[in-house]
């Protein structure tokens, strides 16, 4: 009755352990001021222009004449020419208002995609990973069966100090493609031609490339790509997700969006119509107010108050990993991206590191090995807390290190 690699699927320990061992800390030492430097979740509040904007789209729903009920199944159009506009074509990236659907979630697409996708096919994920694109392949039965601590059938891309975190395409046959820039956990970013490669490696082997943008926002470095759509020829193989998560705070609101162009077909059939009919049978849309509140982070106050949240973010990030190297340790990540990846001190284990922060310095992280095998040894610390925390906890690595 129930499908055995959901069964198989191991439980999601790592948040849990982490959340558990810093409780029993807590406990133990209830005079000691713990500091999380572990949260992927945003900590400053919205945009005053999504605020503002949140009110009017309430106020318009207490009336009769302005009442919004269920929306167009992709999206309004205010919202979907907003991004087309803003996060496409003002970057010389062909990306049409109805190629783009409106969402509640960049987890949640991320998840969903893979139904359109025949179960024999063969997925490939880099390692570390965010762990959405393994689990939802699982659920699905496509990834085998689960032995040692490996699916049999997933195909990982090693990154590695060595490739600087970013995979190369692999020489093996692989057809759905997840990739992640700027990525969690490492933040490592993909320069033009790197990705060119995978565009070119898709193209070759009629393989669907996934690519999760959620963190594109903190890219300012303006020679890396923010999309996949800035490589040419990604319109014949690339799904992108992006999301208002992470770039205007919209964690508890909910709202992001999936790209389809209308280019990328596989097996004479058209990804955009059948994810339009997929997302028309399973989705009944993001609320009126919401993508009101998104759309107006496109004003130009709008650009600049997400612009103003982002550099308090990339403060941290910039003084994280200034920390770090000054103590001579290796770190990665933390410019173009909000995540600083670093190598655990004397070839500790990451979970070694991570108690040795928790007990001795009263700091929380995550350890890289909960992100897949190449993550042991890693350490990621995030800069979505305040600046206060940051450089208090700064201050209590530079004495236990
Ligand atoms: N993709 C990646 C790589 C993430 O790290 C996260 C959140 O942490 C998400 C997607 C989730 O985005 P959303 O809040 O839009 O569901």
């Amino acid at each position: 009755m129930i499908q055995t690699s959901v069964l198989e699927i191991p439980a999601s320990y790592l948040f849990s352990d982490i959340g558990k061992q810093v409780a029993a800390y807590q406990a133990s030492h209830p005079d000691k001021r713990v500091i999380r430097m572990g949260i992927g979740d945003v900590t400053r509040p919205l945009p005053r222009v999504c605020i503002d904007a949140l009110h009017k789209a309430t106020d318009e729903m207490a009336s009769a004449d302005t009442l919004r009920g269920y929306g167009p199944d992709q999206g309004y159009e205010f919202l979907r020419d907003a991004i087309a506009r803003n996060e496409y074509q003002s970057r010389g990236a062909t990306i049409y208002p109805d190629e783009i659907f409106v969402s509640d979630g960049a987890k949640s697409d991320s998840a969903n995609i893979q139904e359109l996708f025949d179960v024999d096919s063969i997925v490939g994920v880099t390692d570390p990973v965010y762990p959405v694109y393994v689990d939802s392949n699982a659920m699905a039965g496509r990834l085998g069966h689960y032995l040692n601590g490996d699916w049999t059938r997933l195909v990982t891309f090693p990154c590695t100090e060595e490739n600087g975190f970013v995979a190369s395409p692999p020489r093996k046959e692989v057809s759905l493609i997840y990739l992640c820039f700027p990525n969690n956990p490492t933040g490592a970013t993909a320069s033009a031609s790197q990705l060119k490669a995978w565009v070119d490696y898709a193209l070759d082997h009629r393989a669907v490339i996934l690519y999760d943008a959620a963190y594109r926002a903190y890219i300012t470095n303006p020679d890396i790509p923010r999309s996949i759509y800035e490589i040419e020829g990604a319109r014949e193989c690339a799904i992108e997700f992006g999301s208002f998560s992470k770039t205007a705070g919209f964690t508890g609101l909910r709202c992001s969006w999936t790209v389809v162009p209308k280019d990328l077909r596989i097996d004479n059939a058209s990804l955009h119509a059948l994810w339009a009919r997929r997302q028309a049978t399973k989705f009944n849309g993001t609320p009126y107010i919401v993508q009101r509140a998104a759309e107006a982070i496109y004003t130009e106050e709008g650009k600049a108050q997400v612009e103003r949240v982002i550099g308090y973010y990339m403060e941290n990030a910039a003084r994280i990993r200034g920390a770090l190297e000054a103590l001579g340790l290796t770190a990665s990540g933390g410019v173009n991206a909000p995540y600083v990846w670093l190598k655990c001190p004397d070839d500790q284990s990451s979970w070694a590191f991570f108690d040795r922060l928790l007990n001795e310095a009263q700091v929380i992280g995550t350890p890289g090995s909960g992100f897949g095998a190449c993550g042991e040894g890693y350490f990621r610390l995030t800069a979505f807390g305040s600046h206060e925390d940051t450089i208090e906890a700064m201050d209590r690595l530079r004495k236990i290190l």
